[in-house]
């Protein structure tokens, strides 16, 4: 079958039509000679981005200053970057300066691993001048070229090399591996935001255990913030259903809090809740089953990523299946205060008093009642369930 959308392909065929040379390049082709299905498509081109802007009539500079034009092609953005080099990297993260060059090759060069430089021509035609599809094959990750300079000029591709391994369960060349150990502190010049990218792609990774392995064999663990230095554990739990789930396991392996790992990789504050929600429902789980009040408590997704996660750390002891989770919470006559048949307008009406706190009181003893099935959902029930103790209560 063909690569790439058909508008992709008219982007580059337009290119070539106007004298430039245009190809596919990165990730999609790595992943298409997989089999796999493609992932963004990247075409590169020997066209200035003034040029790529001169033949298309609809453009958006996404990121002029690094080569990249976004081109609308039939109402489909596809992005075209401009061959490029990054001369010059003082700092190990970003280029000092990225030059357009003229040669494929050159472009090739400057990319990270030799199953990502690999580029296809619209005819199907594989540009592999580093040997990428025999370490495809091989299932290899190689730098390109000399992975001590690589890893130099850019340290994160120290943790890209991981985030592959874990994602193509691959095995991390011996020589770029080398490199890893022997440059892993300079992973602290990089910002964990970009760090925080590939690490979620890791977590989501079919073999997230090869990833974290890698990362403690290699050293990377001890400049990474709030990495354990003991991942055996984190071995077990894994693969992940999401990347969430490997940030919990992470957290609990290490032994930190939510915030802790919050505000390390600065993480949104969903994901901060998300994380902290867990920690709470493990605590729980480490005392016995879930009861009734934690089906109730916690939701779906965080009952799940806990119980995952203490199962990968007490793998001899029963675990509950995600269907009897499912089950339990299916169950619970309510799933949430708002699904309560009577209010606290109700309780006003009834007992002709005016608002107050004893209202949240009471309706937290009806929201247990209920819960518990001392009293069934049924706004006449609730009422008589609410003046007996009420009464009692005087
Ligand atoms: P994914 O499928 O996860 O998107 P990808 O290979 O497309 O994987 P991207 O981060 O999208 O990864 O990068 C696209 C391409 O850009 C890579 O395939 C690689 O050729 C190049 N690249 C990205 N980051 C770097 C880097 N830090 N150093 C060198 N080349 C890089
Ligand atoms: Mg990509």
């Amino acid at each position: 079958s063909e690569f790439g959308s058909a508008s992709s392909r008219k982007v580059i065929k337009l290119l070539g039509d106007a004298g430039y040379e245009a190809v596919f390049v990165g990730g999609s082709v790595r992943d298409y000679l997989l089999g796999k299905d493609a992932s963004d498509i990247d075409i590169a081109t020997s066209a200035s981005p003034e040029e790529v802007k001169q033949v298309f009539p609809n453009t958006i500079d996404v990121g002029i200053e690094h080569g990249t034009v976004m081109v609308l092609m039939d109402r489909e953005p596809i992005e075209v970057t401009t061959y490029r080099t990054e001369s010059t990297y003082t700092d190990h993260r970003r280029p000092d300066e990225v030059k357009f060059v003229k040669s494929l090759k050159e472009d090739l060069r400057r990319r990270d691993f030799t199953i990502n430089a690999l580029a296809l021509t619209v005819s199907g035609e594989l540009i592999d001048p580093f040997g990428g599809r025999d370490d495809l094959k091989g299932r290899v990750i190689r730098a390109v070229g000399n992975a001590q300079d690589r890893f130099t000029e850019d340290a994160l591709r120290m943790v890209r090399a991981v985030r592959f391994a874990s994602v193509l369960g691959f095995e991390v060349e011996a020589g770029t591996r080398q490199a890893i150990s022997g440059n892993a502190e300079k992973i602290r010049h990089v910002s964990v935001e970009r760090i925080k990218v590939e690490m979620d792609k890791l977590m989501k990774g079919k073999e997230p255990n090869k990833g974290f392995a890698l990362i403690a064999e290699t050293g990377l663990s001890h400049h990474l913030p709030v990495f354990p230095q003991d991942i055996r554990i984190l071995s077990e739990s894994v693969p992940f259903e999401d990347a969430l789930q490997g940030w919990a396991a992470l957290m609990l392996a290490g032994g930190f809090t939510a915030s802790e790992v919050a505000r390390a990789y600065k993480l949104s504050n969903r994901e901060k809740e998300f994380l902290s929600a867990v920690h709470v429902a493990f605590d729980r789980r480490q005392l016995g089953r879930y009861t009734t009040d934690d089906y109730y408590r916690f939701p779906f997704d965080v009952i799940c990523a806990a119980e995952n996660i203490w199962q990968a750390f007490n793998p001899s002891e029963d675990g509950i299946p995600q269907h009897e989770i499912a089950m339990k919470q299916r169950e619970l006559p309510i799933r949430s205060k708002d699904e309560l048949q009577v209010n606290g307008k109700d309780l006003m009406a009834w007992t002709e008093q005016r608002g107050g706190p004893w209202l949240g009181e009471w309706m937290d003893r009806i929201e247990k009642a209920v819960l518990h099935r001392e009293c069934p959902n049924d706004t006449e029930k609730i009422k008589e369930w609410f003046f007996n103790e009420y009464k009692r209560q005087e």
